[in-house]
């Protein structure tokens, strides 16, 4: 009989794939559900993105390419990282896989074991504990009360860092509460760092430009040069251009870590796909009308559903400042009592009742490191959305 590795017992399936599995099955069974689990944009690849990929095959761009990408690839997120942050890279600084989800895994294979320490500030995604799990480290979660924007302080950072720290994890806009750091904040949380020389800062920036403030969206590695050749910037391009299936991530950073997660991708995929990264060195540098117009649509969404959310009384929601997410409190439905008799402990029962009581399917903020709260995703329909709002709130309203 087949016996799984113990690094696979030691982690989960993501309570996102599971619980957008579950929507599916109760949709497919017949049930009217509303699904706000979703983690991709529910618009189109832009046309002029596919066109790119057709026009790679046409010329013959169906081959292996180099393990670290596709010059073309390469060149264009150079381009970007300059054009959007001033930053700048070299050549041996960057590296592409198969979704930034891969580069993570790989950053995170290609640097910890023997137990070395991760810091990951809750709420978090959901992949970040069991990526380092599975890599024989130890995730050391800080939780980030919405008190404090649910983002890391200076204070709870240099509490978290020991000897053993090898990486901080910053995710901002953040899934799941679409927070982000100002300037003055990622500076102050850089000065704890470069106390601390030897911590490594991985900062996944995969919606930074699903981007709702004015002033323009900054980075840790640009708000404090000094930590260059200790970030790992992440990015990809999924959420930003509708282009989640391409499986297309990439990083910029210090040159021999960038060489050990290439030296694992030769071994482990050999290159992503050859028409993905055709399409992506498009997206990253064709005109990005689409970009700014779908935020657009974001932030629509965004403020109509904060507005109802926080309409609602026993719920109240923190306004993002990017990604596709809201995160809403439900601390004021704990202890009370659902029609069917059934009392809300915990925000998991609060999500069950609202997909078995009302058809919204909802993450349970435990899932994410903090409780009680849930998420939704509105990358989905203003009308899904509306539907959703309706339904909470009568679920909300007929609890006792
Ligand atoms: N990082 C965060 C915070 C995410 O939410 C996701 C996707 O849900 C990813 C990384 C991975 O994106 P991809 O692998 O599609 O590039």
């Amino acid at each position: 009989n087949f016996v799984a590795a113990s690094r696979v017992a030691r982690i989960k399936i993501s309570p996102s794939t599971a619980a957008a599995a579950r929507a599916r099955e109760l949709k497919a069974a017949g049930k009217d559900i509303v699904d706000m689990t979703v983690g991709e944009p529910d618009f189109d690849t832009p046309e002029n993105v596919k066109a790119a990929a057709h026009a790679a095959i046409d010329r013959g761009e169906t081959k292996y390419t180099a393990v670290n990408g596709t010059p073309a690839l390469r060149k264009a997120i150079i381009g970007d990282f300059q054009r959007r942050l001033s930053l700048q890279y070299a050549d041996n600084e960057i590296c592409v896989g198969g979704g930034a989800k891969q580069i993570l895994f790989l950053a995170l294979m290609a640097s910890v074991e023997n137990g070395a320490e991760v810091i990951v500030p809750a709420p978090y995604w959901v992949s970040y504990p069991d990526m380092v799990i599975a890599n024989d480290g130890k995730p050391v979660i800080v939780e980030c009360p919405q008190e404090q924007g649910f983002k890391l302080t200076p204070e709870a950072l240099e509490k978290a860092i020991t000897p053993k720290t090898l990486w901080l994890i910053l995710n901002a806009p953040s899934n799941p509460t679409g927070a982000a750091y100002t300037r003055q904040e990622l500076e102050a949380l850089g000065e704890v760092l470069l106390r601390h020389p030897h911590v490594f800062i991985l900062s996944d920036d995969i919606y930074d430009q699903v981007w709702f403030r004015d002033e323009p969206m900054t980075t840790l590695v640009a708000a404090v040069p000094a930590l260059k050749d200790r970030v790992l910037l992440t990015n990809g391009v999924s959420k930003s251009y509708a282009m989640t299936g391409w499986r297309i991530g990439y990083a910029a950073g210090p040159a021999p870590l960038i060489a050990a997660i290439n030296k694992l991708q030769s071994q482990m995929s050999s290159c992503p796909s050859s028409v993905s990264q055709a399409a992506a060195a498009y997206a990253l540098s064709a005109d990005q009308t689409f970009v700014h117009d779908s935020v657009k649509v974001y932030k629509d969404r965004r403020d109509y559903a904060c507005a109802r959310l926080n309409a609602i009384p026993g719920l109240s929601c923190q306004v993002p400042d990017g990604a596709f997410y809201l995160f809403p409190n439900c601390a004021g439905v704990m202890g009370r009592t659902t029609p069917e008799g059934r009392v809300i402990e915990t925000d998991l029962d609060f999500v069950l009742y609202l997909l078995d009581g009302v058809g919204v399917a909802a993450l349970q903020g435990a899932a994410y490191g903090l409780s009680p709260y849930f998420r939704l995703s509105i990358a989905t329909s203003l009308e899904a959305i509306r539907q959703a709002c309706d339904r909470i709130e009568s679920a909300v309203r007929a609890l006792r």
